[in-house]
């Protein structure tokens, strides 16, 4: 078979431990062999950061605000711990964060669904995906405790010398006070996120706020959703036969775990962290998690949702078998390839990226997985190895590029 061609560039972002050594692994056993492969290469590992003071990673985000599609492997954010084990000039800040600030994008998480797993809430036939504003509110906030009785106050003093001020409480004891806040910049930035996404994978937009009791804080979030909305996105989701759904906070989550999902669910900084993990919890194993980071002007960076998988990398340094699940990496290797190939006009890279990503479920509902799937799997499974798993994809993908 000829391979594919690519016209324009992936930024490939390489990364640390066990997720390296898989990402090797996909490149040479399911891309390479298929895919004249058109990447702009940045070595995101510890040891490189720390080498370039981490200016690659800075390097790596405007390569992908200039080509729009970047595909990234899990990295080590440095703790302590890490400093001393790599011996690190200081911790570097997580890469995951210097990309989304650059982009300033928004993260949609979805899980993999296989035939042979079944999500614990027995209703959802289709994933959900959670998009998580990722800026402000009780992420930065301010806070006291207060001790004996007193007033607290909220102001707001402008540059131009005027003050607002509102009473928050009368305490006649000891209490505790926060203040929150967030900008009209980054929420409208995540509106956009959020409907650019939604019509790229054509999918219904659910949007939830405690409107009702916060009327002004989160009815901001509601209205600047709804001006987007109006704006720039209402004919195009019509024309798609979609729909933009508002409703309460409390309302949202009684719906989803009565819906057969399918939908993108939209969610404020604290809601999208605990209802990210309850989607991901609920739907089987975090290491069939996909991600993907879209900014407001329509930039794509793909990654898989979980670490580095340090326990298993340590055991494969020791020449031990391991038995780590490529699914996330490899599904966002097709995410990236389905997106240049959209972008570029190049129908058939889009159509080969989802013949690998069909590849890779087909072998899971054959009954060929690694060990964390194969204690959830009905019928149960036997687990192969990191690379016998990845094997069997490439067998299954043989078949299917033939009738590309
Ligand atoms: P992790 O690597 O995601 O592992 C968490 C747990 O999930 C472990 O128990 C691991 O299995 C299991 N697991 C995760 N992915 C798996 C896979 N593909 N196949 C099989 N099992 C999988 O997270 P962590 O241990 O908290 O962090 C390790 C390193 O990753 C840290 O240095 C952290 O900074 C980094 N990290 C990076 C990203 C990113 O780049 N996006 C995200 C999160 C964490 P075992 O029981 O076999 O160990
Ligand atoms: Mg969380």
């Amino acid at each position: 078979m000829e391979k594919i061609r690519m016209d324009n560039p992936i930024v490939e972002m390489d990364g640390d431990e066990m997720t390296r050594i898989i990402w090797k692994m996909i490149k040479e056993k399911l891309i390479f062999p298929f895919v004249d492969a058109n990447l702009v290469y940045y070595d995101l590992s510890i040891q490189n950061r720390d080498k370039t003071d981490d200016e690659i990673t800075r390097e790596a985000a405007l390569a992908i605000k200039k080509h729009k599609v970047g595909v990234k492997c899990a990295t080590i954010t440095p703790n302590a711990d890490r400093v001393k084990e790599y011996n690190l000039k200081k911790q570097w800040k997580s890469p995951n964060a210097t990309i989304r600030a650059i982009l300033d994008g928004t993260v949609f998480r979805t899980p993999i669904f296989v035939k042979n797993i079944r999500p614990f809430v027995r209703t959802w036939k289709k994933p959900i995906t959670i998009a998580r504003h990722a800026y402000g509110d009780v992420y930065k906030n301010a806070e006291i405790r207060t001790q004996g009785a007193g007033v607290a106050e909220i102001v707001f003093r402008s540059n131009d010398g005027k003050e607002e001020k509102k009473i928050i409480h009368e305490f006649s004891g000891g209490g505790i006070v926060q203040g929150i806040h967030n900008t009209d910049e980054s929420i409208r930035n995540f509106a956009k996120s959020c409907f650019t996404f939604a019509l790229d994978q054509k999918k219904d937009l659910w949007f939830s706020t405690k409107d009702t009791i916060s009327k002004t804080y989160d009815a901001h979030f509601r209205n600047i959703f709804e001006e987007e909305y109006e704006k720039s996105y209402r004919k195009e989701f019509e024309k798609n036969g979609l729909t933009y759904f508002f409703t309460l906070i409390d309302d949202a989550v009684a719906r989803v775990i009565r819906s057969e999902g399918g939908f993108v669910w939209a969610c404020k900084n604290y809601d999208g962290d605990v209802m990210s993990d309850m989607v991901a919890a609920a739907s089987g194993s975090l290491a069939m998690m996909s991600s993907v980071l879209v900014s407001p002007n329509g930039e794509f960076e793909y990654e898989a949702a979980h670490g580095t998988v340090q326990r298993q990398y340590y055991r494969h340094m020791k020449g031990e078998k391991t038995s780590t699940n490529s699914m996330a990496t490899i599904f966002a290797w097709a995410g990236a390839l389905e997106k240049r190939g959209e972008l570029d006009g190049n129908d058939k890279l889009a159509r080969f990226a989802r013949a690998l990503r069909e590849s890779a479920v087909e072998c899971i509902e054959s009954g060929i997985m690694t060990g964390d799937l194969a204690r959830l799997a009905e019928p149960k499974a036997e687990s192969v190895s990191t690379e016998e798993f990845i094997d069997a994809v490439k067998e299954h993908l043989e078949k299917k590029v033939e009738g590309l």
